[in-house]
């Protein structure tokens, strides 16, 4: 029986960290059963045609040039007490200390209709290939559930590729879970007039049709028909539903074991260890607290796994350090605007602080330049410590270094009169002019306020 002082079930962004970080200093398995590991965040814009399918796909290199060894398998079994794991094609592989690392999948709803043919989710290279041909072979009409990030991606690429888009979600307004409403307002304007029929407060109610989807039922009792598949000639596929509505932790291999797991996934403390003897958890498949109020808190992104993997990495080669918990900060692009948030929204922090919030709009570069572009941000605060607890932004050019800037704010605890003193850069092409900075603005306009 093969055996490894490190065996890691998994092969995404967690389990890849540790590869990267552990490198020849233990033997390291990575056992996961795709052929490839994806980009998945890349994955919207290779089915709107801005890169290639193939460049979505990681190299196994990135395992197996850290020293790593790759088994490509599914684990289907575990024994805590023997030390091992059961593979459907390698038999039992021992290890002497078991990461687990398998990710989270996309729920899908048990409402009628969900198992007919022309229903999916999206994360897998099969799903990314499947909308592809889809497209190619004429595909009419696509309905979105989900106006999160990953919902509103797949929809701008399915209308930029001409596809007559839907997008529907129960929430009030889109990306409720990144920015609040008046920051997103007019970005919501923008997609509806480029074309993408947005179905707002409402949710799919059934699926209708006996092989394929025919009707697509909302809330309100507005249907969007899709019409019969007709399989005996070359016209176009009528329609494609695409569920986008979050992701479950992917736990069910130790649903009878000792292994504590909750709602969101494997227990584990800020080590990444789990209950059991020398198995730690990383990734999308834990449950882990939010940096800023320590209760448990969701954050499935794969900016949060890495960290969870270079953390357990550290410890294992002997070092001392704590995760810090899920601060989520994260963006998206809706057509001319980037848009990130991170920490809390204003809905959200209420129910734990009380908050005042700022704003501030300025431009991204001196506004007497060429190309400047608008830029707008909230700053959420805590009225008793002047802590930042949330920040957003709404930009012409990218967001993610300011929204960066605010997430340290966030973790390291720095008040709004830190902010305001806060020594920032400035120069024509890459900021504002000197006498103002867009984080100092917003910090100085809360402190009017308190
Ligand atoms: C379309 C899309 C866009 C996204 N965009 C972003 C973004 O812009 N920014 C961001 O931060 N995050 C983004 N995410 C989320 C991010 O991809 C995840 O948070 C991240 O992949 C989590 O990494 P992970 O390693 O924990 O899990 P995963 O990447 O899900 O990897 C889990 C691995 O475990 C393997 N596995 C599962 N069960 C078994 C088993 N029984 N045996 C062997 N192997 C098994 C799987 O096959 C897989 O290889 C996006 C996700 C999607 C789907």
């Amino acid at each position: 029986m093969t055996k490894f002082e490190l065996l890691v079930i998994g092969g995404g962004p967690a389990a890849i960290t540790i590869a990267k970080s552990i490198q020849d200093k233990m033997k390291v398995g990575i056992i996961r059963p795709e052929e490839h590991s994806m980009i998945y965040c890349a994955m919207p814009y290779a089915i709107e045609n801005l890169l290639p399918l193939e460049k979505t796909l990681k190299k196994d290199s990135i395992i197996t040039n850290e020293h790593a060894e790759l088994i490509k398998d599914k684990v289907i079994s575990v024994d805590f007490k023997g030390k091992t794991v059961g593979t459907e094609m390698n038999g039992e592989i021992g290890y002497k200390k078991l990461i687990i690392a398998t990710g989270a999948n996309p729920i899908l709803p048990p409402i009628q209709g969900h198992n007919l043919n022309n229903v999916m989710t999206f994360k897998t290279e099969k799903d990314l290939k499947k909308i592809i041909e889809m497209i190619e072979n004429g595909l009419e009409k696509a309905v979105v559930i989900g106006a999160g990030a990953i919902g509103i991606e797949l929809a701008q690429a399915f209308n930029e590729r001409k596809v007559e888009t839907h997008l529907v979600d129960m929430a009030d307004y889109i990306l409720p879970n990144l920015v609040d409403y008046e920051m997103i307002e007019m970005v919501q304007e923008s997609i509806i007039s480029s074309g993408i029929n947005l179905h707002l407060k409402n949710k799919v109610e059934a699926l209708k049709g006996t092989e394929t989807v025919e009707e697509v039922v909302l809330g309100n009792k507005q249907r969007i028909q899709f019409g019969p598949l007709d399989k005996g000639s070359n016209s176009k596929l009528p329609g494609l539903v695409v569920f986008a509505i979050g992701m479950k932790p992917n736990v069910e291999l130790f649903k009878n074991t000792s292994l504590k797991i909750e709602r969101d996934g494997i227990v584990i403390n800020n080590k990444m260890e789990t209950n059991v003897e020398d198995v730690y958890a990383i990734g999308d498949c834990c449950q882990f607290i939010s940096g800023i109020t320590g209760e448990v808190f969701p954050g499935k992104l794969a900016t949060n796994a890495v960290p969870m993997g270079r953390v357990l990495a550290h410890n294992l080669l002997g070092g001392d350090r704590v995760y810090p918990g899920f601060f989520n900060g994260a963006a998206t692009k809706i057509n001319e605007y980037f848009i990130g948030g991170t920490g809390f929204t204003e809905n959200t922090a209420k129910k734990f602080f009380d908050i005042e919030v700022g704003y501030a709009e300025l431009t991204t570069i001196f506004p007497v330049m060429p190309g400047a572009k608008k830029i707008r941000i909230k700053l959420i605060a805590d009225k008793k410590t002047h802590k930042i607890v949330g920040g957003q932004i709404i930009s012409g050019e990218p967001a993610t270094d300011k929204i960066d800037k605010i997430t340290m704010a966030i973790q390291y605890g720095i008040t709004l009169e830190q902010l305001e003193d806060f020594s920032y850069s400035a120069q024509p092409y890459q900021s504002f002019f000197p006498a103002n900075n867009l984080i100092v603005k917003a910090a100085r306009e809360i402190l009017k306020i308190i």
